[in-house]
């Protein structure tokens, strides 16, 4: 039985070894055991199901409760070549007969439906007519009223199972259960003395990192400029939040999806399948995006706001990194996070021992934005796990590299400034203050007459603001809560004003590029791609990330090699195999690329060409796709280059005399602005004149202004 399954595991999955736990829970399915399983997102669960519904004579039920998942699996069965089907409210009448014609024929090995179908009497009795060998329960938490996502139609799933003919094996999976939701599940699902598997809760490739006292909207456009090859989920709290975040990111030139609960159904699906077929690189959203999202290829989570237990991060963080290459999980931290979270609690009409419940697990989230323990450590024994390794080296406190810096200066004025204008005035006024500002509402407080007046010259008001954001998460201040808050002192910042404190402050030293690209690789993309528009099916149900990356190391030339590679099985070899291998040839071919040595330990020797091409400079080229019409970021993203370098591109065209427009390049409504502080500073250095300017304007923005009126003296623009 074993054999088989890992025959059926290799020929159709393309994988030639189970992951842990999986052997173990297809055995139990096998020999007719109930199996309940508990194994984190990604985790590799339906398999679990799938292998046991190929071997066992008659079909499997999956009851699943999303629409969007059930399609998205039924496409990657068909394309392993498994008979599979599902049956929701969104197939038309008529395709439902015809499937459920097909599986009376035995046609179908697994049958997805959702769990609202068992409530309607005509599909009860096409049960008690099909030979059902199991019953697979997905996301069965759904079925506890304590877990996070309880559905009422899962309450019908056990009585249905109880008038059939037969009694089918049943299985049960989830990604999350603390104790009281397990022991519902096994009761309200009727399990008869379940095998229980609970498979560690460890994801290896995720790399976690908390990242407190930086300006989180400065974070998340210089790591999406960094990785704007990859695919990225990012969570904020609120519908505004993340319609703020998607305008944000949309302005800069992004292909960007956004998904709450304030938007209609079309719409959301939309955004939804576009990033499903990557379209959509990054999709914004609230925590209603996610669950059943399958996406295997997801290189990032980040959450733009702390969530409201560790449940909700490790499920929506879990979306990262299906496929097992390296990804991250980074929690974006603020205090106002806790303050959100709070006020959600108690909006809520829980009962006050639910509510308790809820800060203690609110509690236990903060703590892990605090800690300075492994952050993986961290977690794993919140999921009740023990004899943790103290150091896991893959998470932001493990790998911290963090310089200190000595502010206590800074601290001190900002201290005093505070305590002058008597503790009554939120950040930006403070900032204004500090930094000297002739602001109205600063002079009519005449605040300018305050030894504290512009006092810190050197910081822009932004930093100085990010500055007191640092000290309030450090507690040397607190912020009220409340609309306008104001910042107050703490003892520890008297301390400091007493000159008995140092005040440290950690500078990051951010990598922040998750991945380096080849260029096959990125053909391959292309490749698969073309083939998935071509199916209507998304991309990574051609072959996942990690099996193009494979193809562009291994470079497999013939269909042996490509079926040692991860992922690529009997079928897909069938379909897709000759396409992907004369895509590699050619690759070969054209950059002359011969492979040494043979077996597991292929590497790559280019031959030195002796009729090197003449080359057209990188700038040149945007050049003359700008010429052509092509927008900033279409370029970008052809090009595959980052906006900030193409726009680099042409302003170097320009000081190199070529004729440009500067009509695209210049943000219209601070061209004057712009012209006015250059006429003021002089156009030596751009630093001082970026200080003068509102945070929006770039560097970039300037140089450009400066190659239009031509009113630069040096052509080393520093
Ligand atoms: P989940 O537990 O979240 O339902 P999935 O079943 O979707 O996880 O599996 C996640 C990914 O891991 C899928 O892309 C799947 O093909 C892959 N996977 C599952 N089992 C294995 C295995 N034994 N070897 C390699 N990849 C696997």
């Amino acid at each position: 039985m074993q054999e088989i399954a890992k025959d059926i595991l290799k020929k159709y999955y393309g994988y030639s070894s189970f992951r842990k736990g999986q052997e173990q829970i297809i055995t139990s399915i096998l020999e007719g055991n109930d199996t309940f399983v508990i194994m984190p997102t990604g985790g590799g669960k339906s398999l679990c199901y799938q292998i046991p519904a190929m071997i066992l004579e008659g079909i499997t039920i999956v009851v699943s409760p999303l629409i969007s998942l059930m399609k998205d699996q039924v496409d990657t069965l068909n394309n392993l070549g498994i008979p599979a089907a599902c049956i929701n409210s969104s197939i038309s009448t008529k395709e439902v007969d015809n499937t459920i014609e097909k599986a009376r024929d035995g046609e179908y090995k697994l049958l997805y439906v959702a769990p609202e179908r068992l409530e309607v009497n005509s599909f009860i009795d096409l049960l008690n007519s099909l030979e059902i060998s199991q019953i697979a329960i997905d996301e069965a938490h759904c079925v506890s009223q304590w877990g996070h996502d309880f559905r009422t139609s899962y309450r019908v799933i056990a009585p249905v199972i109880n008038t059939l003919r037969k009694r089918p094996i049943i299985s049960a999976f989830t990604a999350t259960a603390t104790e009281n939701v397990k022991e519902d599940i096994i009761k309200l699902l009727t399990l008869k003395s379940p095998n229980t598997y609970v498979t560690g809760f460890d994801r290896k490739n995720l790399c976690f990192r908390v990242i407190k006292n930086e300006n989180k909207k400065d974070f998340i456009l210089k790591y999406v400029e960094d990785n704007n090859n990859t695919s990225g989920i990012i969570y904020a709290a609120t519908r505004k939040e993340v319609d703020n975040l998607y305008e944000l990111l949309k302005q800069k030139g992004y292909e960007i999806g956004k998904y709450h609960a304030g938007m209609n159904d079309s719409e959301r699906n939309e955004n939804q399948e576009k990033f499903l077929y990557d379209d959509y690189k990054i999709i914004v959203a609230t925590n209603a995006f996610g669950m059943g999202i399958d996406k295997s290829n997801v290189r990032y989570v980040i959450h733009y706001n702390m969530t409201k237990n560790m449940e909700a991060y490790y499920q929506e963080a879990g979306r990262a990194g299906r496929d097992e290459e390296p990804s991250e999980c980074i929690l974006l931290f603020s205090p106002r996070d806790v303050m959100i979270q709070k006020y959600l609690i108690e909006q809520t009409i829980l009962n006050p021992e639910r509510k308790y419940l809820e800060y203690k697990k609110l509690q236990e989230m903060v703590d892990y934005c605090h800690t300075s323990q492994c952050l993986r450590k961290y977690i794993l024994e919140y999921f009740g796990e023990n004899n943790i390794p103290d150091k896991c080296d893959n998470c932001s406190n493990c790998k911290d590299d963090s310089e200190l810096k000595d502010i206590t200066i800074e601290a001190q004025k900002i201290f005093s400034c505070i305590y002058r204008m008597n503790q009554r005035y939120g950040t930006s006024m403070i900032a204004d203050v500090l930094r000297g500002s002739k602001n109205k509402k600063v002079l009519n407080m005449k605040f300018d007459k305050l030894s504290t007046y512009g006092i810190i010259k050197d910081y822009t008001i932004k930093e100085i603001k990010d500055l007191i954001n640092v000290l309030i998460a450090d507690q040397y201040l607190m912020i009220t809560e409340g609309e306008y808050p104001v910042v107050k002192l703490r003892q520890k910042s008297i301390e400091v004003i007493k000159n008995k404190r140092k005040v440290m402050q950690k500078i990051s030293r951010r990598k922040e590029k998750v991945e380096i690209d080849n260029s096959l690789f990125d053909e391959l993309r292309i490749l698969r791609r073309e083939i998935a528009e071509r199916q209507k099916v998304p991309p990574y149900i051609i072959f996942a990330d990690s099996s193009l990356k494979e193809m562009s190391t291994l470079l497999p030339t013939n269909k042996e090699e490509m079926l040692h590679v991860k992922g690529v099985g009997e079928t897909k070899f069938e379909r897709y195999g000759e396409e992907f291998l004369k895509s590699i040839t050619n690759y070969m071919e054209q950059n002359n690329i011969i492979k040494k040595d043979k077996g597991q330990h292929n590497y790559i020797e280019e031959k030195q060409s002796s009729n090197k091409k003449e080359k057209i400079p990188s700038h040149i080229i945007s050049l003359n796709m700008y010429k052509e019409g092509m927008g900033l970021a279409k370029i970008a993203e052809s090009r595959e280059l980052k906006i900030a370098t193409v726009k680099d591109h042409i302003i170097k065209c320009a000081l190199e005399g070529y004729e440009v427009n500067f009509d695209g390049l210049i943000p219209e409504k601070y061209e004057n602005l712009i012209l006015e502080k250059i006429n003021e500073i002089g156009c030596e250095k751009l630093t001082p004149i970026k200080k003068e300017l509102p945070d929006e304007v770039e560097y970039n923005d300037i140089k450009a202004v400066i190659c239009k009126y031509k009113c630069l003296k040096s052509k080393n623009i520093s």
